[in-house]
């Protein structure tokens, strides 16, 4: 009987170590989701709206759609039209210790016809399109008291300073480039609007973020069309489906 006892041991243990694992993947995933801007910050001007509404209005779809989904937990770096800035956005995550970091953008450009979404993960930008898209974006912590100190004294507004990008590889850019493809191909199917591609370039919201972490340009705020689409509600509904059903996808595939 003892001896018996002794063989079963390795089975016991392995059954162990399954329900351990199991339970790790059964454990809801959490999405730390960032609206863009807020407050004194409006961000990009369309004709009528501004990128902060809107992109508030669409992570509180997201975020509610993912807290009816049992796969997810979700936290929010606002709620509300209030001013973050870009480091405490990834302290949230980090803290949290998030699965995922998804921030949320409206892209602009003096060109009125340029339209269509593009998801980016932390890296070297490569071409002027997207290096303009970044300083634009980083430029928010200009309006953070004492920027120089928080952000090793990185000047937005200077190519040079994007150098540092070449330089560094996020922890997490693999899975990073996986769930910013999954976000595109879902944008293409849920809104019918092209998409940009995926795309890297030296984002501070995304620079210390410990999880895979994209940011989303949902879509141009300058193109008279679509900045009406994006700041209608069946528009944002599908922006937030899009990318709680790439979520949904990223997960299903396991995290290898
Ligand atoms: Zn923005």
């Amino acid at each position: 009987m003892g001896k018996g006892r002794r063989l079963m041991r390795p089975f016991f243990l392995f059954g162990a170590v399954w329900i351990l694992s199991s339970f790790r993947l059964l454990k809801p995933a959490l999405v730390v989701v960032d609206a863009g801007h807020g407050g004194k910050d409006p961000g990009a001007h369309g004709k009528v709206y501004k990128e902060k509404d809107i992109t508030l209005a669409v992570a509180l779809r997201l975020a509610e759609l993912l807290r009816k989904d049992s796969h997810f937990r979700v936290i929010l770096t606002r709620d509300t039209d209030t001013f973050v800035e870009l480091v405490r956005r990834a302290d949230t995550a980090n803290k949290a210790h998030a699965d995922f970091f998804v921030s949320i953008h409206c892209n602009a450009n003096p060109k009125k016809d340029i339209h269509g979404s593009e998801t980016y993960a932390l890296g070297e930008h490569k071409s002027q399109d997207n290096l303009t898209v970044v300083m634009r974006e980083n430029s928010s912590i200009l309006m953070e008291e004492g920027y120089q100190r928080t952000y090793d004294g990185f000047d937005p507004n200077s190519e040079e300073a994007y150098i540092i990008f070449s330089l560094m590889q996020h922890a997490f850019l693999k899975q990073s480039l996986r769930l910013a493809k999954k976000i595109e191909d879902n944008l293409i199917e849920k809104t019918k609007r092209p998409s940009r591609g995926v795309k890297q370039a030296g984002f501070l919201v995304l620079w210390r973020t410990s999880m895979p972490s994209v940011l989303c340009e949902i879509g141009f705020i300058s193109h008279p069309q679509e900045e009406k689409f994006l700041a209608s509600s069946a528009g944002q509904e599908y922006i937030a489906q899009a990318i709680h059903q790439a979520l949904r996808q990223y997960i299903a595939a396991g995290q290898e």
